[in-house]
């Protein structure tokens, strides 16, 4: 026995407060009409959580308030407390051998719900009920004149009560539940993958310009090698030459020192002669203005080798510059030309045809970049053949010069040449001196012109050298520190073998072809588009582990909800069947014959073609074939949503189907269905109000019989009328309604219930 008593007060016609203990497997009530029997049963509803006043007879929370008499003063709050007996663990979730549940309505229409005395939420009785199987549809509680509720209702309803009196219902809402969170999973995915749809084309961008980084960083690779081996190569090839030419001016230039000591002496030795005449100071002076002439030569020659270094430099940028204009992307167009070409364009503005404007626009701009195409000579290059010009120009004057220089010269030596044999003819004393004068002279003409090749070549070394530092930071700049980290490759050369000059040529063009083709790819920002690849590749891959996620979960949920399916499905048709055992069970035992039997039929769909507005009506599958409704403009759908038929067959008679029953053999029919879906699945207590209303006295026997059978697993509660239902009470609870309009509740012996009863 799970219930334990009720406590009524203020709630409806029960003023004061009235306690009902259930002591007895079957408890009656009973009283006359109107006396508040009904109100107790509602009390049962109103404390397990009832939400609908209306299905308590009220319009309002306030009607279910003692509203007063004429004499007494009304209540300002109906509350009920049911207490269940938890020693068994009705309610598993709670360690008490007690559990009451109270309701409380408010004139305010407020409520409150109390758990063993504790403010609680109604979520929390709900919940705390289907764990015990007292479900919310209220079918172990049959209020007055609803006992064939079960048969009214349509099938999908019946399939409903039958599934809550199964325990089916928790398993039906984790199923719906578990569709909510299908569909929010499935809203998930798809905002996901609109997410990755906009991502894609980034990623994509992102993805070509890091490539395009890698293809600068290999051509940079490249480029570091090949500038590591050509600063290596061309350094030992400079410092070489540098100390080769270095060591062999040493000689000539010794030789040029101690010759003009030498010449310093002998002239010394000449001047001191006192045989010297006008002529011999006539061959000191041509000699000093040789000399000075021969050193201004020298001069203008160092000066020659300057400007041919310079030359070739600007040579080297043109040849540069001329490599790249080979490739028509790095086209350079005058501005001055594409002015002129505009201007070209104006006399098209007389035209009206907008097709042949435009053909002829295209036309006019093809053959300006035909025209244009083919070298071009950039500013660059505009610039350094200026500065070649300038330095030939100047070239050709020292050229000049040194030409007047080496006439004067030739002049000179003629002279002093013929001066020379005029003082030999003439002079014989100091003719050794001189002689040793003249060939002083000539020794030093030699080591001279041996000197400034020397010299020459040492100033193109060094203008090379200079160059090489320049290419050097040009090198840091594009490719880093790496690419000028020769000295290791240097000094691994062998540094006594042939140097090969064109190879070193080949390598030059090599590195201006790279360095266009690095321009090409278009260096710069490598590190951000990396990053920012990086980054949203990682965002896409989240987004795919998101995805996988959610498509896992999706798949889980069709599974537990097929899982949940197949339950409900193998759970209900199982319960079906044992309800159908004892459905027929009760049904002959109540008519003494006959067949009855729930069957699961399908909710047949109709849609009116004519206005595209679906219905959807329950049919029975019988009405369904038999075709009531073929109208022409109706289509049959029969995919409707399963539900519950109730199949009858009286005995001794023809009629088949509910509609054809009596009153009473429609309160038998749903009396049979009813207990037997409780004796299926019991619940902890059966309140039936009036069921037997309807019954003649035979049947009140075969009714009363069953209600003993039915209390061996559920507690009953009959409010009632029938002399043979009291008779099968344990414990008897009669209601009156005194002058006041106020319920009492007393408990009496069976004889006296007879009596009150009526
Ligand atoms: P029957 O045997 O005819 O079914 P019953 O014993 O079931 O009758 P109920 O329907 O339970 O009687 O009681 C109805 C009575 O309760 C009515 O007299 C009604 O006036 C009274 N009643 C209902 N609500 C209130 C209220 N808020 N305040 C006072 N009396 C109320």
């Amino acid at each position: 026995m799970y219930l334990k008593s009720l406590e009524l007060s203020g709630f409806k016609s029960f003023a004061k407060k009235a306690t009902l203990s259930f002591t007895s497997p079957v408890v009656g009530i009973v009283g006359p009409n109107g006396s508040g029997k009904s109100n107790v049963a509602e009390a049962f509803r109103f404390v397990l959580g009832e939400q609908s006043i209306k299905s308590l007879r009220g319009k309002r929370g306030e009607d279910l308030i003692w509203n007063g008499a004429d004499q007494g003063g009304r209540a300002n709050r109906a509350h009920v407390k049911l207490t269940f007996d938890n020693s068994r663990r009705l309610f598993a979730g709670i360690d008490f051998d007690e559990v009451s549940i109270e309701r409380v309505v408010n004139r305010d229409n407020s409520n409150e719900y109390l758990l063993n005395g504790t403010a609680v939420r109604l979520k929390d009785i709900v919940e705390l009920l289907g764990s015990a199987h007292i479900g919310a549809t209220g079918h172990h509680i049959i209020s007055q004149g609803e006992a064939d509720r079960i048969l009214s209702a349509n099938i999908r309803e019946r399939r409903e009560m039958v599934e809550d009196a199964l325990g089916l219902k928790v398993f039906q809402w984790k199923k719906s539940e578990s569709l909510k969170k299908l569909e929010r999973t499935e809203e998930n995915m798809k905002q996901v993958e609109s997410l990755r749809r906009e991502v894609a084309p980034h990623l994509r961008f992102l993805k070509k310009q890091v490539e395009k980084v890698e293809r600068a960083e290999e051509l940079r690779r490249e480029l570091t090698e090949l500038y590591r081996h050509y600063f290596a190569t061309e350094k030992n090839y400079l410092s070489r030459e540098k100390a080769r030419l270095t060591a062999e001016l040493q000689a000539p230039e010794a030789e040029m020192r101690a010759l003009e000591q030498a010449l310093a002496a002998a002239k010394q030795t000449l001047a001191a002669s006192q045989k010297r005449d006008h002529q011999s100071d006539a061959v000191v002076a041509i000699e000093s203005e040789l000399s000075n002439c021969r050193n201004e030569k020298d001069s203008v020659g160092r000066e020659l080798g300057r400007l041919e270094g310079e030359i070739s430099a600007n040579r080297r940028t043109i040849d540069k510059e001329r490599e790249k204009q080979k490739r028509d992307e790095f086209k350079t167009v005058y501005l001055k030309d594409v002015e002129e070409a505009v201007t070209a364009l104006a006399p098209l503005s007389t035209l009206t045809n907008p097709r042949e404007l435009f053909e002829r626009i295209i036309t006019e701009l093809k053959a300006f970049i035909t025209k244009h195409r083919g070298v071009t000579e950039t500013s660059l290059i505009g610039e350094a053949e200026k500065e070649i010009s300038l330095l030939m120009t100047e070239k050709n004057k020292q050229e000049e010069y040194w030409h007047k220089i080496a006439q004067k010269e030739a002049e000179l030596v003629k002279r002093y040449d013929e001066l020379q044999k005029a003082i030999e003819k003439e002079k014989d004393t100091d003719r050794e001196a001189e002689k040793e004068v003249f060939r002083i002279i000539a020794r030093e003409n030699e080591v001279r012109s041996q000197l400034t090749g020397l010299r020459n070549a040492l100033e193109t070394i060094l203008q090379a050298t200079q160059a090489w530092e320049r290419e050097l930071a040009e090198a840091a700049q594009i490719c880093g520190r790496e690419a000028v980290a020769y000295e290791a490759l240097e000094s691994a050369l062998d540094h006594s073998a042939g140097l090969d000059r064109a190879a070193e040529a080949d390598t030059r063009k090599r590195l201006e072809r790279l360095k266009i083709r690095l321009e090409e790819a278009g260096a710069g920002g490598g590190a951000e588009v990396l990053k920012e690849y990086r980054e949203t590749e990682e965002r896409d891959a989240f987004l795919a582990r998101e995805l996988e996620d959610l498509t896992k979960a999706k798949a889980e949920l069709q599974q537990l909800i097929g899982e949940l399916e197949n339950r409900i499905d193998s759970e209900f048709k199982q319960g079906i069947q044992k309800i159908n055992e004892q459905f027929g069970k009760f049904f002959v035992l109540m008519f003494g014959g006959g067949k009855a039997e729930l069957s699961v039929v399908r909710e047949v769909r109709r849609r009116r073609k004519s206005d595209e507005e679906e219905l959807s009506e329950t049919l029975s599958g019988e009405v369904g074939s038999d075709g009531e409704m073929t109208l022409a403009e109706e289509e049959v759908e029969a995919d409707g949503p399963e539900g519950l038929e109730v199949n009858v067959s009286l005995p001794r008679k023809k009629v088949k189907g509910l509609m054809m029953l009596s009153g009473g053999e429609r309160a038998l029919t749903s009396i049979a269905l009813l207990f037997a879906i409780s004796q299926v699945n019991p619940p902890p207590f059966i309140i039936l109000d009036e069921t037997d209303a309807a019954l003649d006295e035979a049947n009140s026997r075969k009714y009363a019989d069953m209600i003993e059978s039915l209390s061996e697993r559920s507690q009953l509660i009959l409010i009632t009328h029938n002399r043979e239902t009291m008779s099968r009470a344990g414990v008897l609870y009669g209601v009156t309604m005194g002058a006041d309009g106020a319920s009492k509740l007393l408990s009496i012996a069976f004889e006296e219930a007879v009596k009150v009863a009526k």
